[in-house]
């Protein structure tokens, strides 16, 4: 378990004075002119250095992507986009860094907006993060009247400002193009990369698209030290991070902890075990609704990190974990997932417009047990046009669940038919 004193998040739980005096007293803008002091290139190799993946969902190397900023201005600014757009069904940790923890990620935007050579920072909030939005709005007035951010932040020369834009609440704002044509006050439609966003960003200009929590535990690092948060994890995987649990867990929680953990570990020590013990776990999606369901066989000795979750065939995703035990209806869950993507495709691209719609339809029929047992692999066939065929990922997070569903649960799905055809359906699923 981590211990309290490698906790980057200090007041996760808000049991303290989350203002810039209480942020202070926990360490937070402490010598962050300094590390200001020691140049962009020594922030972007010490972040590359610790390991940082991008905790949004992807997984990208932090780093890396800074590096792919311009070193010298081609005339066009730079800019930072932080997305704070939460919206992944059963995700809810970047909030609790901007209700609570609110300077940690201020503090961030300005050391990596620097490192990156931005002139400023944007940071996109979902629509719906209303007591979210205040207190980060408080945050960063806080730091313009200490002379933090601004002109000659921190007592550095360098000039940056940081704007907070609010989202209206459409999922698909949160995909880094869209977002940026929200910003630029368009549609929130994505666009087909390349030109990745350092290429030709907001208002085309360079710009890095990065998560809440990846940015907001950058001044930590720098602090301790690159080594030290390389230490926790393991090779590929390295660093602390934000879980969380929601559904049948005795305690619903969002906890900081060691990558690398174990999926049981977490559950058990954190999340106050199963709702019923452990044996009456079903399945778990364990990483926000893109990542594919696992049965509980799978959750046993699976590894919460990005290789860990490849080996069993699912993903990382955002680390928040939605368990379900034995009184679920696995099949209804994973069709209430396919509505949502549905629902929420910008329409732009023909297989995740028609293909979402189709997964839906078909899906809507399993739960009901009226459609032929061919259907099964007509429904996996679909999901496979779908994935990696369309402009953005939602496509992908449509089709995954649903692939999960299949490879995991198809005796459950073939039972339903069979019960539908023989009038032994069972009253949850004839809901
Ligand atoms: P992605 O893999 O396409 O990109 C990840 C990041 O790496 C992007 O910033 C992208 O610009 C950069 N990148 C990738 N390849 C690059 C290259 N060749 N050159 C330069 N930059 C490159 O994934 P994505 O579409 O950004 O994110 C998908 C993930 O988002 C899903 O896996 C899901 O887990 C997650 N997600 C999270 C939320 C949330 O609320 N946090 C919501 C929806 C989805
Ligand atoms: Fe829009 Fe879906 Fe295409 Fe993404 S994949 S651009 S959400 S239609």
């Amino acid at each position: 378990m981590l211990k309290d004193q490698d906790r980057i998040f200090t007041n996760i739980y808000g049991m303290h004075d989350r203002s810039l005096q209480g942020a202070k007293m926990r360490g937070h803008w402490d010598g962050t002119g300094e590390i200001l002091s020691k140049g962009r290139d020594w922030i972007v190799e010490q972040v590359k250095a610790s390991g940082l993946r991008g905790r949004g969902g992807a997984g990208f190397p932090t780093g890396l992507k800074w590096s792919f900023m311009p070193k010298e201005s081609d005339g066009r600014p730079a800019f930072l986009a932080i997305n704070a757009d939460e919206s992944e069904p059963g995700t809810c940790k970047d909030r609790e860094i901007m209700r609570h923890d609110p300077h940690t990620l201020v503090e961030g935007a300005l050391i990596a907006g620097f490192a990156m050579g931005a002139a400023a920072a944007y940071i996109y909030i979902r629509g719906e993060y209303v007591r979210e939005k205040e207190a980060l709005q408080r945050a960063i007035d806080e730091a313009y009247e200490d002379g933090l951010i601004g002109k000659n932040a921190c007592g550095s020369d360098y000039d940056y400002d940081v704007y907070l834009s609010h989202g209206a609440g459409a999922y698909i704002c949160g995909e880094e193009t869209a977002l940026l044509e929200s910003l630029e006050g368009k549609k929130g439609m994505p666009r087909m990369k390349p030109p990745f966003p350092a290429g030709a960003g907001l208002y085309g200009c360079p710009t890095t698209v990065n998560n809440v929590e990846s940015i907001a535990v950058v001044p930590t690092i720098l602090r301790r030290g690159a080594e030290w948060y390389a230490g926790f994890g393991r090779a590929n995987n390295t660093g602390v991070k934000l879980f969380g649990m929601s559904g049948h867990v005795n305690t619903p929680c969002v906890i900081e902890e060691s990558m690398s953990i174990s999926m049981k570990e977490l559950i058990e020590k954190h999340g106050g075990g199963v709702r019923g013990g452990w044996k009456n776990l079903k399945a778990v999606i364990p990483g926000g609704a893109s990542c594919p369901v696992l049965p509980a066989h799978l959750c046993e000795d699976a590894i919460m990190d990005y290789d860990g979750m490849r080996e069993v065939k699912s993903s990382f995703g955002t680390a928040c974990m939605i368990v379900m035990d034995n009184d679920t209806d696995v099949i209804k869950a994973i069709w209430r997932l396919s509505k949502f993507f549905k629902h929420e495709s910008c329409g732009q691209c023909t297989p995740c417009r028609e293909g979402t719609g189709w997964m839906m339809r078909v899906m809507d029929r399993l739960v009901r047990g009226e459609a032929e047992i061919e259907e099964i692999d007509m429904l996996f066939d679909v999901t496979k046009q779908v994935e990696g065929h369309t402009i953005c990922a939602l496509g992908d997070a449509a089709a995954w669940p649903i692939q999960g569903l299949i490879r995991h649960f198809r005796e459950e799905i073939e039972d339903r038919i069979k019960a539908k055809k023989t009038g032994r359906m069972g009253a949850m699923a004839a809901e």
